[in-house]
């Protein structure tokens, strides 16, 4: 839903005495970082007022020692409008790799070595089984996703096909497509096709995205987002954060986001894959993220905000705090690397006291709803097109020839985010005490399909 808090001339909200009780509206303005305060901020937000740039800097200059602090103060507005739930999004990669632009984030964009699966369009049938393994892990939102700058009409009418037989069997679950640049009166046969959203992320701030990529505009992809609206899609637009941007830009681009009236903010924290210009760049801290996270729900804090891409590399222990801000994430995998398991996303849900949304009132998610139920057996990825081949064993890292790593017991094929187990890394670098990563912290993307017996472009 779009943010329809009515605009007030409230002053920027903070207060010298920490508290997490919330405070009027009336209290006092200060405008300084050090004396922000997170809950009252937040109360203002709650009253009505929208953020600026100037909040928005400070919320971003919270101390470390503060930034749980802010996540309590953001969470009152996540809860108040989204209670204890957690809406699950499950992507099906309809297309990879083999793109012709050159967004310099991406493992898919022009003249990428990262060894990534690369195959052209999925058939309906096959994109639907897909989708109904992401239902069964109990999403409530499909997301068809296809690389490139933008679709044919053919490819919009594969999506319509697919999109007709998804709802034939599961009309309650949304579908979202995400196919690129729309030209005009694409959106319109999506949406007559029952398509229900539109993904199209404006990813980082207008002064920033020249840097980003060079074959399309910010302003192409605003206007894409605008067709969508136009067209009676939900608009889902988001950000990748840790790609070099100033806090500036970060608010900037928040800030462009709630302008523009994104229903859904998907944020992905940069996976640097070998292979691309961004490759090494490692620059975000948990507490960073966690701080990014909370800008976001005060900037929109009516709005879907959903944990994407990076997330377990990023995020690392503070992924379930994470979800006292956010209240959306991606099951299991992402376009071309591996995420936590499916059950592990279930179980962190779970531990945190939240529940999927709508688990239990769609005919297959009861799995979801269950507390103690067998994660495993809703995995995705145990019979994806990606399923592993062999029984994972559980990771030993020692057998890695890594005598160095810590073994993290986890299912070393299953793709379990922790990086100690990775069979096969898209990124081999070893990370030094760089700006993001403490010493002896080596994240590594895992490609998706790594462990099983697929080439990685088959
Ligand atoms: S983000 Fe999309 S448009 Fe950009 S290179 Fe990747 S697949 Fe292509």
């Amino acid at each position: 839903m779009a943010q329809t808090a009515p605009e007030t001339t409230q002053p920027v909200m903070a207060g010298p005495a920490p508290t997490d009780q919330p405070t009027t509206a009336e209290a006092a303005p200060v405008r300084t970082p050090s004396s922000m305060d997170p809950a009252a901020l937040a109360a203002t937000v709650a009253a009505g007022h929208r953020l600026t740039a100037e909040e928005g800097l400070a919320v971003l200059s919270t101390p470390d020692a503060d930034t749980l602090r802010l996540v309590t103060a953001a969470g009152r507005l996540r809860r108040e409008h989204f209670g204890n739930t957690v809406k699950v999004n499950y992507l099906v990669n309809l297309k990879s790799g083999l793109c012709p632009e050159d967004c310099t984030y991406c493992s898919q964009r022009l003249g990428s070595t990262a060894e990534i699966l690369k195959y052209s369009w999925l058939k309906p049938e096959e994109a639907v089984e897909q989708a109904k393994l992401g239902i069964g892990g109990g999403a409530s939102r499909v997301c068809l996703v296809a690389s490139g700058r933008g679709p044919s009409n053919r490819d919009v009418d594969r999506v319509a096909t697919m999109t007709d037989q998804l709802k034939a069997e599961h009309p309650e679950v949304e579908v979202c497509a995400c196919l690129g640049l729309l030209k005009d009166g694409q959106a319109d046969r999506l949406r007559e096709a029952g398509v229900d959203a539109y993904n199209h992320n404006l990813n980082t701030a207008e002064s920033k995205y020249e840097e980003i990529s060079t074959t399309h505009t910010y302003a192409d992809r605003v206007e894409t987002v605008e067709r969508a609206k136009g067209a009676g899609l939900s608009p889902c637009s988001g950000l990748i954060v840790g790609m070099g941007e100033s806090d500036e830009q970060v608010v900037e681009a928040v800030l462009a986001l709630r302008e523009v009236g994104s229903d859904s903010i998907p944020v992905n924290f940069l996976m640097p894959f070998d292979g691309t210009p961004l490759a090494g760049t490692w620059e975000l801290t948990p507490l960073r993220c966690l701080r990014i996270l909370a800008l976001v729900r005060l900037a929109c804090p009516d709005t879907e905000l959903r944990l994407a891409g990076g997330r377990e590399m990023h995020l690392r222990g503070m992924q379930a705090t994470s979800l006292e801000v956010a209240n959306s994430l991606f099951l299991g995998d992402y376009l071309t690397s591996e995420g936590q398991t499916a059950d592990q996303d279930l179980a962190m849900i779970a531990d945190a006291g939240f529940r999927v949304l709508g688990a239990g009132e769609r005919p297959g998610t009861e799995t979801a709803t269950a507390q103690a139920a067998p994660w495993a057996a809703v995995s995705p990825q145990a019979s994806s097109p990606q399923a592993r081949t062999a029984a994972p064993a559980p990771c030993g890292a020692a057998a890695s020839g890594d005598a160095a790593a810590t073994p993290c017991g986890s299912p070393a094929s299953a793709g379990s985010g922790c990086g100690c187990c990775s069979a096969e890394s898209v990124s081999e670098a070893v990370i030094e005490a760089s700006a993001g990563v403490p010493a002896g912290v080596e994240p590594r993307i895992r490609r998706r399909g790594a462990g099983t017996a697929q080439a990685p472009n088959v």
